[in-house]
């Protein structure tokens, strides 16, 4: 590979990126410009201009939308042509080419089919697609063993741990600790909570990302999949992975052994070096980010409060319950954050309607895609249901 920076870093295999209109998606844009990596397929959900604008500036590119409608569709076959293909299938296609690292940052469920399928090719998949691994975990991991594809986790979180744990003998791990910046509630208590405005929720103090997200770092939610995603992907059970709360976002997460030795990884919050590591690992590529300055300002650590962010204990409790019950905490979750945004319900009511979902759904083993998704849609009515009732 050319480049002086890029010296002694083998040659990286090309990347198609889904979600390429994404947060995640435009990130991994700045890596592959970096790191002179080509991108030979793009795909996201709709015809946008920032899709084109994309396209054009990726002209060897295969280009697939999973779900255009009549006019997109219409639209991105004019200035496309034969580069462009439609359909949730064709991005499955996309993602089991074979000789490529799929970077999956689509939002949402439907990011699990074309994971499953890059594994099933013998892929590495870059992951920051979380419903993969909370949806459909048992799939995910079953299509890794039979294709021989491998999940590099993204989040910033996983990537933590995973650098933690290069050279580590499993059975060396006595604890994972996942760090939570704590969102911009940190310190309020439940009869605060209760008055939470909309705009407050989506503000978060350390991370800039999607609404959904960030609604779901406020409520913790997100720390209850990052437990989920972290027990499927290191093999590591429920009692032995912790959450403490870490407002700075400079140490990602932290390993502890046997030995009582504890590894951390550190940095400045930037999901490009995630991002990245996800692509070079087992190789480290230069990067132009902040160096830390550990004297900058003081790292500081924190228990959870789960009666106020009672979110979090869902997650250890679905993910206990394991099979199709992480999907359906995802899914009441994704209901629920849409009902808080477009002012249906107090943000206290996202977590109890998601627990009032797990309650009434059917807990079931999850074999196929299908049936993820299947579990993800009755768990979707009924926290529909729930809160249409309420309301
Ligand atoms: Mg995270």
């Amino acid at each position: 590979m050319d480049g002086v920076c890029l010296d002694g870093v083998a040659r990286l295999k090309p990347l198609i990126v889904l979600g390429i209109t994404g947060s995640i998606g435009g990130q991994a844009l700045d890596v592959a410009a970096r790191l002179e990596i080509p991108i030979t397929g793009i795909a996201a959900g709709g015809c946008s201009s920032r899709l084109l604008e994309i396209a054009a500036a990726n002209p060897a590119a295969a280009v697939v939308v999973a779900a255009p409608g009549e006019e997109g569709e219409i639209r991105c076959r004019d200035v496309l042509g034969d580069r462009v293909s439609f359909g949730s299938d064709a991005v499955a296609a996309l993602a089991a080419r074979p000789g490529i690292i799929v970077v999956n940052g689509i939002v949402g469920a439907a990011g699990l089919e074309p994971t499953v399928a890059a594994l099933e090719a013998g892929n590495r998949v870059a992951l920051a697609n979380k419903e993969s691994l909370v949806v459909g975990a048992p799939v995910v991991i079953a299509a890794a063993e039979a294709g021989g594809g491998e999940v590099i986790p993204v989040d910033s979180e996983h990537s933590a741990l995973w650098q933690c744990l290069v050279g580590e003998p499993v059975e060396a791990v006595r604890r994972l600790i996942l760090t939570a910046s704590g969102g911009p509630f940190r310190g309020w208590n439940a009869e605060a909570l209760e008055d939470v405005t909309v705009d407050q929720a989506l503000d978060h103090p350390t991370w800039n990302m999607g609404p959904r997200i960030t609604v779901d770092s406020a409520t913790l939610m997100n720390k209850a999949f990052e437990v989920i995603e972290a027990h499927y992907l290191y093999g590591v059970d429920y009692d032995h992975i912790d959450v403490v709360v870490h407002p700075q976002s400079i140490v990602h997460s932290l390993v502890e052994f046997t030995d009582g030795s504890v590894k951390a990884q550190l940095g400045d919050p930037d999901m490009r070096v995630p991002i990245q590591y996800a692509i070079t690992y087992p190789q480290r590529a230069p990067a132009p980010v902040t160096p830390l300055d550990l004297t900058r300002t003081p790292l500081t650590f924190e228990a959870p409060d789960l009666a106020a962010f009672p979110a979090l204990g869902l997650g250890y409790t679905a993910g206990r319950l394991g099979g199709s019950t992480p999907a359906a905490l995802n899914a009441a979750d994704e209901v629920a954050v849409a009902a808080f945004i477009t002012g249906r319900i107090r943000f206290p009511e996202i977590a109890a309607i998601v627990a009032a979902t797990l309650d009434a759904v059917e807990h079931r083993e999850i074999t196929t895609v299908t049936a993820a998704l299947e579990a993800d849609r009755e768990a979707r009515d009924i926290a529909t249901g729930l809160i249409e009732s309420a309301g």
